[in-house]
């Protein structure tokens, strides 16, 4: 695929920069996380996945919709917390009368403690987010059938026989493929285990040195390159993608501050977004 990045297996494609635009989609799973700019790619994505409010990722979902229904694609899903779900239909519904348009899409309210299927095998659950306005981070699992556990490991034959007494010999497994935090302080993060646990973790870190005080990052609901290094032995993810880089700093300044601070063990597995 053109400019996707391949990470554990997952492509990735998105910009997303600190106050400005954030989109990330995920094409292999047919999704976006936010939409505060809509890229031609992502006019494709049928479901997006909101974190929060603010304009930089959610300012261009009017225009998501509209150019899906100019070009005869099915009507989006747009999953958004529940507090700000009201407010979104009041948006849409100015849309339409400005734009003299229809603008279908279903507006799915998903707050933490809820699921929602996403078909394929994929289901999606929120978790609380700690930021200026109300927001929330997701978690992407795949669930998949295995062998039961009491019969991993034992004779094939006694499984074909279990089998053929009409037992139950697999059972649902889940596991956490991805993980996307949205804005957040990075305490919110500490509190969900699966977000370490994801192949993919896509973490917004904004501020990466003294330039910005952890203190101030922190009043801002942001994450600091400082908060991360602390942490470092708590990423168990296969690979982990930096987004929402303020633009205090260049890629490049980003990529060397990273190299120095980050353990060799942790830095092989991070990728910035450009
Ligand atoms: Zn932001
Ligand atoms: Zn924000």
């Amino acid at each position: 695929m053109d400019d996707a990045l391949e990470l554990a297996g997952i492509a990735v494609r998105g910009v997303s920069e600190a106050g400005v635009r954030t989109v990330i989609e995920l094409p292999g799973l047919d999704l976006a996380f936010d939409m505060g700019t809509c890229p031609r790619s992502a006019v494709r994505r049928s479901t997006v996945l909101f974190t929060h409010a603010h304009v930089d990722h959610m300012g261009a979902l009017a225009s998501h919709c509209a150019t899906r229904a100019l070009m005869g694609m099915k009507p989006p899903t747009y999953i958004v917390p529940r507090a700000v779900e009201a407010d979104v239909h009041d948006l849409l519904d100015a849309w339409r009368r400005l734009d003299f348009s229809e603008m279908p899409c279903r507006v799915v309210p998903l707050d933490p403690g809820e699921s929602r299927t996403l078909g394929r095998g994929l289901v999606v659950r929120p978790f609380r987010a700690v930021h200026r306005v109300p927001a929330q981070g997701y978690v992407i699992w795949r669930r998949r059938s295995r062998l039961r556990a009491d019969l991993v490991g034992q004779d094939p034959a006694e499984i074909a026989a279990a089998r053929q007494r009409g037992e139950a010999v697999s059972e649902w497994a889940e596991e956490p493929l991805v993980a996307f935090s949205g804005d957040t302080r990075i305490d919110a993060l500490d509190r969900e285990p699966s977000v370490w646990e994801a192949r993919l973790l896509i973490l917004e870190v904004t501020f990466f040195d003294g330039r910005v005080s952890v203190e101030r990052a922190r009043g801002k609901g942001h994450v600091h390159l400082d908060e991360v290094v602390r942490r470092a032995r708590r990423f168990h993810n296969q690979a982990v993608l930096f987004t929402h880089r303020s633009l205090r700093y260049s890629l490049e300044e980003a990529e060397a501050i990273v190299d120095r601070r980050l353990p060799a063990e942790l830095r092989e597995r991070v990728r910035l977004l450009a």
